[in-house]
């Protein structure tokens, strides 16, 4: 018994050690360590990757929400949309921008919101939707658009999806990315970025990124020391070119699970019309999900539940909700249910096989109790 574990990163990361050592090496003897050459030239190569005019590099994923908000006008006491099966961030991150956060429901097969389940968060006090692309499949961002709000896309688990001919990171008026070690695009530490075509927004996020300022002498905001840091940006130039081969390896790793016919024993992600998610992670549903997790355990496969206390129900959050606490079926169904199954770009065809059985039997025995 060979164990699988959930991610992979190590498999990858090794056959370009010596251009990450000399990378960084270089940054190093250049002794140029804040907002230097490589920040830019970064923001530009992603800008170019993901087709829109503005890439600004920022301290991690989290920050560049608040910042990203801010700089959509959303102000102290404002809602903002938010659905609540996601990571914590995505929503203290609006708290972060003193707003507060809207929850909404997701859809059970694309675990995503839908123009629906925002519509029934709206109010008048909404000015923003924060919409993820959950497990790195794209949200629908053209149709909430038409809601007539700003909506910020959260890509940071979807960097390299694509939506019809355009990129995840390119749909929303504004888009976050984090590149936290183990998303699709990862460094060796914290790193993220903002990417919009909007000129005015992209300004005014590189003002707020060095405390408000343009020129480090007159501050016009309060605002955020949050940047990219020189040597991950370094690390990030080489990764880059790789994401596109990556994630044709989670892709063939996703179909590899569908041609083993988990389908048959799990729930497994829908894949909207025209989409090509990046499959950050491959998640399927199952009512006794943690019996499948401790089964799956115990013949060396790793699996893990997400977001088991979503985020209308987290502690912090309780303040927003004291109202009254949102009914959001699916989302309590979806974190109660999750697994994650290992993925990776480098998950072979025999592995997905394994794994596949490995749920058939648990699925099987499961039914004929
Ligand atoms: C990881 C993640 C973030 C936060 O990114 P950090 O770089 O860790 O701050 C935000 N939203 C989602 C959906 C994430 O997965």
């Amino acid at each position: 018994m060979t164990a699988i574990s959930l991610f992979d990163t190590e498999t990858t990361l090794t056959p370009l050690r010596a251009r990450l050592r000399e990378s960084v090496l270089a940054v190093l003897d250049r002794g140029r360590y804040i907002l230097g050459p490589e920040v830019t030239a970064f923001e530009a190569e992603l800008a170019e990757y993901l087709g829109v005019r503005h890439v600004v590099g920022v301290a991690n994923g989290t920050d560049a929400i608040t910042i990203g908000l801010r700089a959509l006008g959303v102000r102290s006491g404002d809602e903002v949309v938010v659905p609540a099966f996601t990571f914590y961030a995505s929503a203290e991150a609006i708290a972060n921008a003193g707003a507060v956060p809207v929850f909404c429901d997701v859809d059970a097969g694309t675990r995503n919101v839908t123009a629906e389940t925002v519509r029934a968060a709206l109010t008048p006090r909404s000015t923003a939707v924060v919409a993820v692309d959950l497990f790195g499949c794209p949200a629908p961002v053209p149709e909430l658009r038409e809601l007539g709000l700003p909506v910020l896309e959260d890509a940071a688990q979807a960097a390299g999806a694509r939506l019809g001919a355009r990129m995840a990171g390119s749909l929303g008026d504004l888009a976050t990315f984090s590149f936290y070690p183990s998303k699709n695009l990862g460094c060796f530490g914290d790193g993220g970025a903002i990417a919009t075509d909007d000129d005015e927004l992209a300004e005014l996020v590189r003002a707020l990124r060095f405390h408000g300022s343009r020129d480090k002498r007159d501050f016009q905001y309060v605002g955020y020391n949050s940047r990219l840091d020189e040597v991950q940006a370094a690390i990030l130039r080489v990764l880059l070119p790789e994401l596109d081969g990556w994630c044709d390896g989670r892709r063939a790793a996703a179909r590899a699970y569908l041609e083993a016919g988990i389908e048959h024993h799990v729930g497994v992600p829908v894949v909207p019309a025209g989409a090509d998610p990046g499959w950050h992670l491959y998640v399927v549903t199952h009512p006794r999900a943690e019996a499948l997790i401790a089964s799956l355990g115990a013949q060396g496969i790793e699996a893990r539940g997400y977001y088991r206390t979503p985020l209308h129900r987290q502690p912090a959050m309780a303040p927003y909700v004291a109202g009254v606490r949102p009914s959001l079926p699916v989302t309590d169904e979806l974190s109660a249910q999750n697994v994650a199954l290992p993925m990776s770009p480098v998950l072979s065809g025999e592995q997905a096989v394994a794994v596949a059985a490995a749920v058939a039997e648990f699925a099987g025995a499961v039914a004929q109790r």
